[in-house]
């Protein structure tokens, strides 16, 4: 604690924080456009691909259909609409529970899915065959960020004036992770434990049963330096540091890391490939062209500037990624076919 009223904290800490109360008090939907409020082709698809992954792993009853960081609910009504349609065997074997720390969003995606079970983390989910959704809930989980500084590492906190660095408290101030480079003065490193920790939990629980996980999210495929952190507050970009719970606080997703983290772990690894090939290869396009032609023309047209948009290189398609894990010895999942 320091004289004034706010405590130093360390940035992580004031991250998950900031967090927990603007998911908590605020609509985050209002400020932001997801992929699963833009179209709903995008939740649809990614049903779909649960559904054919289910299949390659032999049909298992029961199997959990997990989605972490649900938000409103909106992927996973497309997603099980376009399962009961399509898959209706996977419908009747899938059993859904959602990752959701917020009281609120909980509320709201119980409007939406009735049946669904809700959990803090992995740890409660039950033991079984097991497929996971998550868009844009990596982004949201607490990063960390290193400062060099004349020659040394220091560790950003988060004081009533903004950022203070202190030396690393970790002996020998050794950092988490290998270095993207060399860095020079006021170089910043993120690293997203949080991120890494949920990507190890399922990787270990795929190594006694049989399923995959696919994350979609924003962020590089490589590691680098540099800093990510980012708020939005009323739709508009906003100081990451103003009082917590002001704004939604993200980073980019660290791909690289956590996919090594999956693979040290047991898991095979997916991926990361662009979104829009990705959305592209799963059909968003024809399944769009599909639904368009039943619709006026400009809803029609509106669907299809909300497929570009999700799938168009300097739109969402090219900063955005699928990362997919699964069980050793899996076959290939579809989307991240070579070619
Ligand atoms: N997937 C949704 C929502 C993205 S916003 C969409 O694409 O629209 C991030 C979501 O993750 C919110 O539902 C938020 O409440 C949830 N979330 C953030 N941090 C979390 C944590 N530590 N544990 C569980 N859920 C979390």
């Amino acid at each position: 604690m320091t004289g004034g009223s706010q405590p130093i904290e360390r940035l992580d800490r004031f991250m998950a924080r900031a967090n927990s109360v603007y998911y908590a008090t605020h609509d985050p939907f209002a400020d932001f456009a997801t992929a699963p409020e833009i179209s709903q082709v995008f939740g649809e698809i990614l049903g779909l691909w649960a559904a054919v992954v289910w299949r390659a792993l032999g049909s298992p009853s029961p199997v959990l259909l997990v989605e972490a960081g649900p938000g409103r609910g909106t992927l996973m009504a497309d997603a099980l609409r376009a399962i009961g349609r399509a898959a209706p065997d996977f419908g009747g074997a899938l059993r859904l529970h959602l990752i959701e720390a917020s009281p609120r969003l909980r509320a709201l995606q119980a409007a939406r899915l009735p049946v669904a079970t809700w959990h803090e983390g992995l740890d409660t989910l039950p033991d079984g065959p097991l497929l996971l959704l998550a868009n844009e809930f990596l982004d949201a989980l607490p990063i960390r960020q290193f400062v060099w500084r004349a020659g040394r590492w220091m560790e950003r906190h988060v004081g009533p004036d903004g950022f203070v660095e202190m030396p690393l408290a970790e002996a020998g101030g050794r950092l988490p992770g290998l270095l993207p480079g060399v860095p020079s003065d006021g170089t910043v490193l993120e690293h997203n434990a949080a991120a890494l920790a949920f990507a190890t939990a399922l990787a270990r629980r795929f190594a006694h049963v049989a399923g995959a996980a696919l994350f979609l999210d924003y962020g590089p495929a490589r590691r680098g330096f540099g800093d990510s952190l980012q708020a939005i507050a009323g739709g508009r970009p906003a100081n990451p540091l103003a009082p917590a719970g002001s704004g939604d606080l993200t980073a980019h997703v660290d791909f690289q890391a956590v996919a090594e983290a999956a693979q040290a772990a047991g898991a095979r690894v997916h991926g990361p490939v662009p979104q829009g090939p990705f959305l592209a290869a799963l059909g968003l396009f024809q399944r769009t062209n599909r639904l368009a032609r039943h619709l006026e023309p400009a809803r029609a047209s509106a669907l299809m500037q909300a497929a570009q948009r999700l799938a168009e290189p300097d739109r969402m398609g090219r900063l955005f990624k699928a990362l997919a894990l699964s069980s050793p010895g899996g076959a290939l999942l579809p989307g991240f076919e070579p070619g």
